[in-house]
């Protein structure tokens, strides 16, 4: 049923013909009504969305506040139920766990209602019709639909029906981001051949956004509708409800989408048609028992391979950090007054700035500065992380370096350049050897904050541990057992790191050496 023409209709329609008609939608609404008098409504409804969704949330130009099409008719809806909205920003991966824990009281950040997430959590009446479309290079002829994404490279956004549908297609790599805009630089940058996202929002980035070199190609791939997602058995699904009915019904909703989308609003169905064949699916899937062994398996087979990378990831950016905070460290006791300036120059940016902004700057930002200046040039994510995470860690390490050649008695310098030594000589057989017992214990523990560092890499859709765990939730919606199982891997990562340096340390000690001798 074709739930805003009804509406629509019973207005236009005589009240004798439809008498019958009109005393069921009345009852329906005093019914709603009256469970708004009755039940406890909330002064406050605490809604979460992932603004970096235009249009149909974001931030405002200024700054101050969300806007968008979400916005505006959660806010409408609010209205209409007596309620204040208090919007809470969050990652879109974790907006269903964070119903589940009910930590807020609804979503609205464009979710599609798909009857694997209907058994996690509960969804509005649908509130806008939209669908997947593909976006490739302007240049790109060879995509034109989607069987011809089969071996292409896709970027989505993760935990997304895009995500979903691109990891259907046969041997096509797909990169997942925190957000379609990450996906669409991606695409941007030439890394990938396409992004598959919901098409109003590819089209908005197009046409309003100003996004370059990107063009959309064929049909929308599905027909989706949003929902506004609730903790399941919501008391407040009656009330939104009543609030979705009231603006569509008053005309707030044409209003709103006139606003965003110039033109007439799509139809829409009282039910998802996602849900109709729920009930079957959840009655097949609880038979099978499968849901539960397969997280089993996924963190048993995954979760090693995203550790792997982590300690790949940490040992040869330490390697490289080493190399370059070494070579940094002898410049900064060096004479040239210039070589030192450089060097502090290059410590005080590197500690001064955030890591994830470095990354971002070294994997997004540089090749779309090439590309500007008409220079096809771009990074692989693994180089890309290794050199973001080494360039970091030489920096700490450069100082802790430092701190322990300089904590070496000078005393011994003028004790090996009266026996004839080189400063190189002294510098490699006497004072590093020395300094580099020293530097051990915080060599560790650079080595140690390294290890959880590199999960900033997700961002960059690189898959080590936290973002396997990531990938695992976005299709399980088991939050808390999956996170604690990545937490306990780098808890054995960590410990098994500090146990090496403890081992080192005590290795590289002359007494333990002396004892061992006697
Ligand atoms: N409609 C898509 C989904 O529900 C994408 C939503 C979003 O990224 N905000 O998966």
């Amino acid at each position: 049923m074709n739930l805003y023409l009804m509406l629509k209709q019973i207005r236009r329609l005589s009240w004798l013909r439809h008498l019958g008609l009109g005393l069921v939608v009345c009852a329906l609404m005093i019914s709603l009504s009256s469970f708004r008098v009755n039940s406890q409504t909330p002064q406050v409804l605490k809604v979460a969305t992932e603004p970096t969704f235009p249009p149909f949330e974001m931030q405002s130009e200024d700054g101050s506040g969300l806007q968008g099409f979400d916005i505006d008719i959660m806010n409408a809806i609010g209205e209409a139920m007596g309620v204040t909205i208090q919007f809470e920003g969050l990652p879109f991966d974790g907006i269903i766990p964070a119903l589940q824990s009910n930590t807020i009281d609804a979503a609205i950040s464009g979710i599609t209602i798909t009857s694997a997430r209907a058994q996690s959590v509960g969804f509005s009446s649908p509130y806008f019709k939209a669908g997947l479309a593909i976006a490739v290079q302007e240049n790109n002829t060879d995509i034109e639909s989607f069987d011809d994404l089969t071996n292409k490279r896709i970027a989505v956004q993760i935990g997304t029906t895009g995500a979903m549908e691109a990891n259907k297609i046969p041997n096509a790599t797909t990169t997942e981001f925190d957000s379609a805009v990450l996906a669409l630089q991606e695409l941007v940058n030439g890394k990938v051949d396409a992004v598959v996202n919901d098409g109003p929002v590819t089209l908005f980035a197009i046409k309003e956004a100003g996004l370059k070199g990107v063009k959309v190609v064929g049909e929308l791939v599905t027909e989706e509708f949003y929902g506004i997602a609730l903790p399941k058995n919501s008391p407040n699904r009656q009330l939104i409800n009543y609030g979705l009915f009231t603006i569509l019904e008053n005309g707030a909703y044409q209003s709103i989408y006139q606003k965003w989308f110039a033109g007439e609003p799509l139809q829409l169905p009282l039910i998802a048609p996602a849900m109709e064949g729920a009930a079957q699916e959840l009655a097949t899937s609880i038979q099978q028992q499968q849901p539960q062994q397969s997280v089993f398996i996924q963190l048993l087979t995954r979760l090693p391979q995203g550790a792997l990378l982590t300690v790949l990831l940490t040992t040869f950016s330490v390697f490289f950090g080493m190399i370059g905070g070494s070579l940094i460290a002898f410049a900064l006791i060096s004479p040239n007054k210039l070589l030192r300036t450089i060097c502090q120059i290059y410590v005080e940016f590197f500690r001064g700035t955030p890591m994830l902004v470095q990354l971002f700057i070294i994997y997004f930002g540089l090749p779309a500065l090439f590309q500007n200046l008409g220079i096809q040039w771009s990074l692989d994510r693994f180089p890309a992380a290794i050199i973001a995470l080494s360039l970091n860690v030489a920096a700490y390490l450069a100082e802790i370096i430092r701190g322990g050649i300089q904590s070496i008695d000078q005393g011994q310098w003028e004790a090996c350049q009266s026996l004839g030594m080189s400063p190189i000589q002294t510098m490699q057989d006497v004072i590093f050897p020395q300094a580099f017992r020293r530097i051990l214990p915080p060599l560790g523990n650079e080595f140690i904050t390294l290890i959880k560092d590199t999960s900033l890499t997700a961002v960059i859709g690189f898959v080590e541990l936290f973002r396997q765990g990531q990938l695992i939730v976005a299709s399980t919606y088991q939050a808390f057992e999956v996170y604690i199982v990545v937490a306990l891997f780098y808890l054995l990562l960590t410990s098994s790191s500090s146990f090496l340096f403890k081992y080192l340390e005590k290795q590289m000690n002359p007494l333990s050496k002396i004892k061992k001798s006697a």
